[in-house]
């Protein structure tokens, strides 16, 4: 036995996958599971998409890198295609969710620079944030435990009660720069901002020349029956991250913004090597090709309906397990009575793979292509597992 290599940052399930087909993650044993994690949100259109192979494979034997000292032509048409569909007039592409946040923190203190507000700088958040991993974004999610032993806290985040809009207008004050919140906390228990909030963050934001900052890194790219879930709330930002979905299993990320938002971001003020690389391109460009056609989107709508059904009914038959059913479109979280990690466990038990998140919740995030008969085998086996930690308990 060789001592493990890699750092012990994370509390691994003991299983290790080999393929993946749709909904299905095929271990090494040869054990099919039922993938409801999704990669966290990440394998928006499940594992092995043949419109996603066939393009990540005809781009990898064409051009894999070139820097974004050229023109790519890949990046261009993706960050038109996001445009059109979104609020945004301007694009910048990222790695990762974290470093997509990293763009929208600095295009907001960069706007308020440019208008001769240096001054402004300061970022409102709301408690169960989730922002990414880097020094900017933990102080941004502004969780201690991931804070500790890290130095000093990057400067310019303060931080109000979940939904307390009050709260967050009493804050604001000549340094603040922008509101940021994610429209559906995923990592935070999958709790939703209602659509009057948005609304008053919205109309804080104009009144006080402050930008809004969405981080839709976990609920965009389709997750809620909407490209994005602050078009349930007919709100838009002036910056947005997204990442995880957009990939579909490759890591993409990118800012979003209005012309006026990003003015500040000019040649040479940020940059990246990887970001937008073709092959990354190519790939976004082929989950947008299937996410944005035909009824794709009303039936994810349509499938989250039904499984939040399910749910509901397994929730009445298990009170002692589950407390209430949680979340928009297929982003579902069951807030548990039991430690959310033994419902976990108990689902892997039934070949089933879900994830923790905060409030005691169980995260499903099933990739947006499950299919009805599939939904029907998850809610089966979510029964199966709160009726055996029913019994245990
Ligand atoms: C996952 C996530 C991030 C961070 O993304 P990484 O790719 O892990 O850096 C940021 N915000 C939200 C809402 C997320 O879910």
């Amino acid at each position: 036995m060789t001592t493990n290599p890699l750092y012990e940052t994370f509390a691994r399930a003991p299983l290790a996958f080999d393929r993946g087909e749709g909904c299905w993650l095929i271990a090494e044993d040869g054990q099919r599971y039922l993938d409801l994690a999704g990669g966290i949100a990440v394998n928006s259109l499940g594992h092995s998409h043949p419109h996603l192979v066939a393009a990540l494979v005809e781009q990898a034997g064409k051009l894999w890198h070139v820097s974004n000292l050229y023109h790519i032509p890949g990046q261009e048409r993706l960050g038109e295609r996001l445009v059109e569909a979104s609020f945004a007039d301007k694009v910048f592409f990222t790695n990762s969710g974290a470093e997509a946040l990293e763009c929208a923190i600095k295009t907001a203190r960069r706007y308020q620079y440019v208008k001769g507000h240096p001054e402004r700088y300061r970022i409102i958040t709301f408690e169960g944030a989730f922002h990414g991993r880097t020094l900017a974004t933990i102080a941004a999610g502004g969780q201690a435990k991931y804070l500790e032993g890290f130095g000093p806290k990057v400067d310019g985040f303060d931080q109000v009660a979940f939904d307390d809009i009050d709260a967050a207008e009493k804050l604001i004050g000549p340094e603040t720069a922008a509101i940021l919140l994610e429209p559906v906390q995923g990592e935070g228990g999958v709790r939703s901002f209602p659509p009057s909030s948005l609304k008053r963050v919205r109309e804080l934001c104009h009144k006080h020349g402050l930008l809004l900052i969405f981080d839709e890194v976990q609920c965009g790219i389709g997750r809620t029956g909407k490209l994005f879930a602050h078009e349930l709330a007919n709100v838009t930002p002036d910056i947005m991250a997204i990442a995880k979905g957009i990939g579909g299993g490759f890591p993409v990320g990118a800012c979003l913004a209005t012309a006026e938002a990003a003015s500040g971001m000019t040649a040479g003020v940020h940059g990246t090597t990887f970001g937008g690389n073709p092959l990354a391109m190519a790939v976004g460009n082929a989950v947008l090709d299937v996410v944005l056609e035909g009824n794709f989107l009303d039936e994810v709508a349509r499938k989250a309906l039904l499984f939040k059904q399910g749910l509901a009914a397994v929730a009445d038959e298990y009170p002692n397990v589950i407390e209430e059913i949680r979340g928009t479109g297929l982003m579902l979280g069951l807030k548990c009575k039991v430690p959310n990690t033994k419902f976990v466990q108990a689902l892997r038990d039934e070949k089933t793979l879900s994830v923790g998140a905060g409030d005691n919740v169980v995260r499903l995030l099933p990739p947006l292509t499950i299919s009805d008969e599939e939904i029907r085998q998850a809610v089966e086996r979510i029964r199966a597992a709160a009726n055996s930690l029913s019994k245990a308990g």
